[in-house]
């Protein structure tokens, strides 16, 4: 695998994700009654990142929520690089349960997971069974349908062993999810994972948020600042635009892809959840929000046509 040097950095990202989503969510922004349980402090955040986050947020339940929908919950869920998400316990508090969620990050971050679940009463109820012992070690947990395992996503023979380990069904319709992951590794090493994914699971759906249009000047700040912090964007080539975003999958085997990036995606919200979170706090700056949400998209992509359907 790929020199290993800025894998801290890396998973350094995953706090800043999680400590961004606290602070909208202490807002108002949306609700998340788990987010407290991993991070604590609500370190207050720029009205436009907050407002990043929360479109993100619900575009995302959106398309989640209607992959569930669709196949009556007879489907699967596989977060890829999931961080500290909450996903799957909204998911139950909702009572939208599907058979078989899997959350893959480092070990550096599994391990942290499975100690905040296993010392949060409310985290551990969601993944406990009365029929079925939790089972846990420092990296990984296997619940009756909740697994958590700590793998280096470069390395596919190690994900393939973490898959069959988690008793998830080839067959069966499964979403893949990616909030700001593929970009951490080489294109070689997303495309080989992609690849593997759409060779394996004849039904699967890939939501893929991250960024695009990295080639003009506020994508060089972006990608500095992410330097500064010691993270190589090892896989910025994909993220020039929506359309090699599209590409990347169509070239690993997929059978479609469509890509927006996050104006398109925002015109498309709710109105009135939009007209709800634009009283949250005022902006500065039109201009910034702008830029931000042309430099982020949503791809989506299936092996199986039936899940073209599944847009915002
Ligand atoms: N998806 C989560 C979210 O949106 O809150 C976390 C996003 S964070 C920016 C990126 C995550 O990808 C981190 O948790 C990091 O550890 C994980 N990641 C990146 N490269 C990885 C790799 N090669 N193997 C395992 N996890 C990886």
């Amino acid at each position: 695998v790929d020199s290993v040097g800025n894998d801290e950095a890396v998973i350094a990202t995953n706090d800043d994700a999680a400590s961004c989503k606290r602070c909208a969510v202490a807002l108002g922004y949306w609700h998340d009654r788990y987010i407290s349980y991993f991070v604590r402090s609500t370190d207050r955040k720029a009205p436009e990142i907050n407002r990043g986050y929360f479109a993100r947020a619900v575009a995302i339940k959106i398309l989640v929520d209607k992959f569930i929908e669709v196949n009556n919950g007879n489907c699967q869920i596989v977060n890829i690089g999931a961080g500290f998400d909450t996903l799957y316990w909204r998911l139950i508090d909702e009572g939208k349960s599907v058979k078989g969620f899997v959350e893959l990050d480092f070990p550096g971050v599994t391990s942290r997971k499975c100690l905040y679940i296993q010392r949060t009463k409310q985290l551990l109820q969601a993944v406990s069974d009365e029929d079925y012992d939790v089972k846990l070690n420092r990296h990984n947990l296997h619940g009756h349908t909740y697994k958590l395992a700590g793998v280096d996503l470069r390395n596919i023979s190690e994900v393939e062993a973490k898959i069959k380990e988690s008793d998830l069904e080839y067959s069966l319709p499964t979403l893949f999810l990616a909030e700001c992951v593929l970009v951490y590794m080489t294109i070689h090493r997303s495309s080989q994972l992609l690849k593997w994914i759409a060779e394996n699971f004849k039904s699967a759906f890939f939501i893929n948020y991250e960024m695009v249009n990295l080639g003009d000047r506020f994508g060089d700040v972006m990608l500095s600042n992410l330097h500064l912090r010691g993270c190589d964007l090892a896989g910025a080539e994909a993220c020039q635009s929506t359309e090699t975003q599209r590409k990347r999958f169509l070239d690993a085997g997929w059978a479609g892809a469509d890509s927006y990036d996050m104006l398109g995606i925002w015109a498309r919200l709710p109105p009135e959840e939009i007209a709800r979170v634009t009283q949250i706090e005022l902006l500065d700056e039109q201009e910034l929000l702008n830029q931000l949400f042309s430099h982020y998209a949503i791809t989506t992509a299936w092996t199986d046509h039936r899940w073209s359907d599944v847009q915002l």
